[in-house]
């Protein structure tokens, strides 16, 4: 029986055609810049996305340390979104490593920062207080799909601020197939963006920070710093390169098979299904607490993977197929109805 895995998009395995890009990768020590693949892997993003340069680097927890570090200095502050990944889940990297203050702001429904709620916590240039440096955005965020015309405003925002701006684009090919857009028109809004190899796109190892020459300058030093310098990384860039090229466009049916699934589950009543306007491959649905605490182990025996809790986030990727789907929804109906 198949295992379908949907509690992250960073299960995917490599298949034979990236394996084999692997195997036949051109290397060398990229600590010296002689690495071909990690030099065309990063030409490619840069391109891809407008930027002058790129660094590729093991991980997106990484690239935004490497991009906060290299934007603020000690004592500096960067804003950021409550439930961000930069903020929540990296460890508070970027205080304990660059000693840069982070001052969170709730996400609006729709995942964007309120610039005006924003406009409020930038300090005065007053010694008692740090000094607000950056904006930070995540897009996607909790797989919704940022306005278009939000990124304007924010961009424009932070230049009126003196303020710099980051994208955790860790998933920002799903947000523009969704606004139908290339990825390279959403980064024109920002001074860098981190994007992850290892999520939907199914390479099994790696980011990318893409900014101009001298910031990438100063992030090149920070990753030697941190141990993130790594030798003949070529192997890892051949994957990343197979998945720029070959599973940018395939998102799409993530985003399809992620609707179809919202839809099977709202015909569950004990089900609430939140499936947003701009929802791409992630599905949030809550359940009545008593069910919770057994869904895992029900769906486990017969060959799904889910998160624990009564509020659950679905997410469908490479190794999720449309049958998946329906089988799924079907284990779904048939707890709910036992
Ligand atoms: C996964 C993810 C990252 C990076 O996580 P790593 O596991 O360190 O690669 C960053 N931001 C968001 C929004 C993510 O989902």
């Amino acid at each position: 029986m198949k295992i379908i895995d949907l509690r992250s998009d960073t299960v995917t395995r490599p298949g034979p055609a990236m394996r084999s890009a692997m195997a036949q990768a051109d290397v060398g020590d990229d600590v010296f810049a002689e690495d071909p693949t990690v030099n065309r892997l990063e030409k490619m993003a840069a391109d891809m996305l407008g930027f002058e340069s790129a660094l590729f680097a093991s991980s997106g927890t990484q690239t935004n340390l490497l991009a906060l570090l290299s934007h603020c200095q000690r004592g500096d502050e960067y804003i950021v979104g409550q439930q961000a990944h930069t903020y929540r889940y990296e460890g508070g990297g970027a205080a304990v490593l660059g000693s840069i203050q982070p001052q969170p702001i709730e996400f609006e429904p729709d995942s964007t920062l309120d610039l005006a709620k924003v406009k409020r916590y930038i300090k005065p240039d007053d010694f008692h207080c740090a000094r607000t440096r950056l904006l930070c955005l995540e897009n996607t965020q909790a797989g919704k799909a940022l306005p278009m015309h939000y990124l304007a405003s924010a961009a424009s925002f932070a230049k009126d601020e003196g303020l710099q701006i980051h994208l955790d684009g860790a998933r920002i090919f799903n947000a523009a197939l969704k606004r139908n857009v290339s990825a390279a028109v959403i980064a024109t809004y920002f001074d860098s963006v981190s994007l992850c190899l290892s999520k939907g796109l199914g390479a099994p190892v790696g980011s990318l920070l893409c900014a101009s020459s001298e910031l990438i300058r100063e992030a090149r030093k920070w990753r030697k710093m941190l141990g993130g310098g790594m030798r003949q990384a070529g192997i890892l860039a051949a994957a990343g390169i197979f998945a720029l090229a070959h599973n940018r466009q395939r998102l799409a049916e993530d985003h399809e098979n992620a609707a179809l699934l919202a839809q099977g589950l709202s015909d569950i009543d004990e089900i609430a299904v939140d499936f947003h306007e701009a929802q791409t491959n992630m599905v949030y649905v809550d359940f009545p607490s008593e069910s919770a605490a057994l869904l895992p182990e029900f769906l486990q025996q017969r060959g799904i993977l889910v998160s624990g809790g009564a509020k659950v986030r679905l997410v469908t990727h490479l190794d999720v197929a449309e049958e998946d789907i329906q089988r799924v929804v079907e284990a779904y109906k048939e707890f709910f109805s036992g």
